[in-house]
């Protein structure tokens, strides 16, 4: 039994539909499945065990990494911001989890460490993000030094896009990290989904999608349909209460929504504590019965209200979808202006999961 009737579903076979299309656009590359964020509100293993045939994992907890090496989880993974201290480095290495250099205090650490065995290193260079990563001007000289530290095992040279669902969004970039890793014998890694679906010129020997594997839109205004993807999670729950309001009457906190004929109003069991985007406003779709409805009024923290003024089969009981198959998160997240990453992301310990 549950006592509150909010759920997060989440379907296995459309995390692997979604790896093998990821495969079908970049069919020649090995695929680092980012996992990063709880696999973007998944859950972190429940991710890594869905793909079995996933060349790696991208994430940012050791804790975490450690945590799947010991779940039996074999493939490499990578820590996307390598480690925030020098005594993370034998860790790492003990458990075999790839490291990102991405600054040259990071290459100092690895110089001093001492290493229970060798570890493989990510080399970043900032290509025009400037957020992480070594500057194209010192990036050869960095990666000729890690190469002799006698404690590396294998090599290999990333960047990251800022503008890769752009048209031309990563013509730039592309270009600067190719001169600069010129010659250099190491695989490369620069493509996020937006990049792997878009750019297939940045395909180079690894992929590193996150969200397209959940289903949902790696091109903001454009369904996840358009690449055939599968969104993986349904974030469901029910309306436990109904009022009728006459004209005049108002909905919630601040009284923002004002009926102007008599309604109907159904109260679902999901608020901004779940999850759900305190900004949505007044219009946002939901699905209640199958059906398409909207928000209305102002978000709650436990609670969001919906019209049912059209909807005479549901009441209270009737089942709700918050975002899922019928109603896209990515619709619902660019209603509160945001990306579904942000919702996906944003789920919080309160909401219990399922896994089928
Ligand atoms: C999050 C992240 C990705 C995945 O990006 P998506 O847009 O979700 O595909 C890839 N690479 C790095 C370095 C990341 O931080």
């Amino acid at each position: 039994m549950m006592f509150r009737p909010l759920l997060a579903r989440i379907d296995i076979s459309a995390l692997q539909h979604n790896l093998q299309q990821v495969r079908r656009f970049a069919p020649n590359q090995k695929i680092l499945a980012v996992i990063k964020a709880n696999a973007y509100g998944h859950g972190t293993l429940a991710a890594a065990q869905a793909w079995p045939d996933a060349d790696g994992f991208g994430m940012l907890s050791l804790e975490e990494a450690i945590m799947l090496r010991q779940a039996g989880i074999r493939q490499p993974i990578v820590l996307l911001e390598g480690v925030f201290a020098p005594e993370a480095l034998p860790l790492c290495a003990e458990h075999g989890i790839t490291v990102v250099i991405h600054q040259a205090q990071q290459i100092e650490w690895l110089g001093r460490a001492w290493l229970p065995r060798k570890i493989d290193v990510w080399v970043k260079m900032n290509s025009g993000m400037n957020r992480l990563g070594l500057p194209a001007g010192e990036f050869q000289e960095a990666v000729e030094k890690l190469a002799k530290l006698p404690a590396i095992n294998h090599l290999t040279l990333m960047s990251h896009f800022a503008t890769a669902d752009e048209v031309d969004g990563v013509a730039m970039q592309l270009a600067d990290f190719m001169v600069a890793t010129a010659g250099m014998p190491y695989p490369r890694s620069l493509a996020n989904s937006a990049a792997i679906v878009g750019h297939p010129d940045t395909h180079a020997e690894w992929g590193r999608p996150g969200i397209m594997l959940y289903g949902a839109s790696p091109v903001s205004g454009r369904p996840p349909k358009h690449w055939d993807l599968r969104p993986v999670m349904t974030l469901e729950s029910r309306i436990i209460a109904e009022q009728r309001l006459a004209p005049g009457d108002a909905i919630g906190y601040g009284a923002t929504f004002h009926a102007d004929y008599p309604m109907r109003i159904g109260v679902v069991a999901c608020g901004y504590a779940d999850g759900y985007p305190r900004h949505a406003p007044t219009g946002t779709p939901v699905g209640v019965g199958g059906h398409r409805t909207r928000l209305l009024g102002r978000v709650s923290m436990d609670m969001i209200t919906v019209d049912l003024t059209g909807l005479p089969d549901c009441g209270i009981g009737s089942t709700v979808e918050l975002w899922g198959k019928q109603i896209g998160v990515d619709e619902v997240a660019a209603a509160a202006g945001t990306l579904g990453y942000e919702l996906l992301s944003g789920m919080t310990a309160r909401v219990p999961y399922s896994y089928l």
